[in-house]
């Protein structure tokens, strides 16, 4: 059996000791956001379209994790085989690392690797995914003439059938991919005896916690941080609260003596004590709508944007109008929801339908971490910001008058947002309901519509409470 695998390489160069947990006690693992699940399931699909770059190959991907050691030897057998053109999947094992290529090609007497990415740009962290896996592939003597990065080119248009020749770019990682090699053989073995040890190593959190990603050992390792601890605050950038905490400065008492006391970083942890929240309410007010406007509609966009453009004339990631919930006293029953679930071909008739709803209002209030004028502008549902009414984003007035909360710890969001002002009141992440939106399942449909309005109720709730 392997010791190591790409993910496990990736989390032990983040943290040993998550790479450490990751392989001893997985089950200590943070539940994964929706958001990530999501993530996850996008890469898979773009991966196999990329497939059809190179038609006709074999897939070697294991049914379950049982099948790797058999799957690494047929992966061996079809490198002979002079009829094996292309390879998906193929599994390669070299030094107890274990890799899965998305794409293997035959190119005269030597192979070209390939890896998708779902993205439109590529970043360190692909290029050090392709470095291991070069590692790997030069362990188990694999002649390559290439190594190469398959992405979405964002200046792909769809017309027609997805073309996937024009639909992906491709770049050679070939000279980064060989520099790295002893600086992976260097960590291959590092990580290797850190997985060796008899119990995890001892690692204080940090910086680390959350740097490149966030780890999902958090729920274990933070466990005896109190949730009010100074160091969920978001006015101190990480590194100067981790160089407090441990300098001995390890409590809130003793962090306060460090700060001025109306400072912002003072009061966000004075509301981590208490429990509350923190508004500079100078800035709120300033910020609200004046002459008080005597029509007010809460509207709630969801937006979709497709990995792979699924409208004519639409490129990859493009933004469309999947939905929206709009409240207010001119809505028949106090509210309309308009949406395009069961054919995303007809997402422009919201623009219209927005156009001439919005006009009847003096004030539009959302919340979204948008800008919704631009927003608005980029579907030409209004041609400037002149427009006859005025937009009210809570997410901006909050963020500018540093609304702070210990339930907005990770960052302010509806949901979390909810929690802090109103905690009977419990919302679901947003991305569940764009995942309802886009599920192919009339009752997901309901619910994503029934989702979205409960929303905008928490919208219009929030603005009362600090403007009515
Ligand atoms: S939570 Fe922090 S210290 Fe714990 S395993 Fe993850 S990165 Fe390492």
């Amino acid at each position: 059996m392997h010791i190591l695998s790409k993910s496990t390489y990736i989390k032990g160069m983040q943290c040993e000791k998550a790479l450490y947990m990751q392989k001893k006690h997985p089950y200590l693992r943070d539940k994964l956001s929706l958001e990530q699940r999501a993530k996850f399931q996008r890469g898979t699909d773009v991966g196999i379209l990329a497939h059809e770059v190179f038609p006709g190959g074999i897939d070697m991907s294991p049914n379950s994790p049982t099948q790797f050691p058999k799957k690494v030897v047929e992966t061996r057998e079809n490198l002979s085989k002079p009829e094996v053109k292309v390879m998906y999947e193929a599994v390669f094992q070299y030094n107890d690392t274990l890799i899965m290529l998305d794409m293997l090609i035959r190119d005269g007497d030597k192979w070209i690797a390939i890896e998708v990415k779902s993205s439109l740009k590529l970043s360190d962290t692909y290029y050090n995914d392709a470095a291991l896996q070069y590692y790997v592939l030069q362990g188990c003597g694999v002649p390559l003439s290439d190594f190469r990065l398959m992405y979405l080119n964002a200046d792909y248009e769809k017309h027609g059938p997805i073309d996937v020749h024009q639909l992906f770019k491709m770049e050679s990682v070939m000279e980064y991919v060989k520099e790295r090699e002893a600086f992976v053989a260097k960590n291959v073995e590092r990580l290797k005896n850190v997985v060796a040890l008899p119990h995890a190593p001892l690692v204080n959190i940090g910086v680390q916690c959350n740097n490149p990603y966030p780890c999902d050992f958090q729920g274990h390792c933070w466990k005896l941080i109190p949730k009010n601890s100074f160091l969920f605050t978001t006015a101190l950038d990480e590194d100067t609260l981790f160089n407090n905490y441990f300098n001995g400065i390890n409590t809130n008492e003793k962090m306060l003596r460090q700060l001025e006391p109306d400072s912002w970083e003072a009061q966000q942890i004075e509301a981590l004590g208490t429990n509350s929240y923190y508004i500079d309410y100078k800035t709120l007010y300033a910020l609200a709508p004046s002459p008080k406007p005597k029509s007010i509609a809460y509207l709630n966009l969801l937006m979709h944007r497709p990995a792979v453009p699924e409208i004519e004339g639409t490129k990859p990631y493009e933004e469309m109008i999947l939905a929206f919930a709009l409240q207010g006293e001119h809505e028949s029953e106090g509210a309309f929801v308009w949406d395009c679930f069961e054919n995303h071909e007809s997402w422009k008739e919201s623009i219209n339908i927005l156009i001439e709803k919005l006009a009847r209002y003096e004030l539009i209030v959302c919340f979204t971490p948008q800008n919704l004028s631009t927003t608005l502008m980029r579907h030409e549902i209004i041609q400037n910001r002149e427009v006859g009414y005025k937009i009210l984003n809570l997410f901006e007035v909050f963020q500018n008058a540093r609304f702070f909360h210990p339930a907005i710890k990770r960052g302010l969001t509806l949901q979390r947002l909810a929690e802090a002002l109103f905690p009977a009141c419990k919302l679901f992440e947003h991305s569940r309901i764009i995942m309802e939106a886009t599920s192919n399942d009339l009752m997901s449909y309901q619910q994503a519509k029934e989702d979205l309005i409960t929303e905008n109720e928490m919208v219009a709730k929030t603005y009362q409470q600090f403007f009515k």
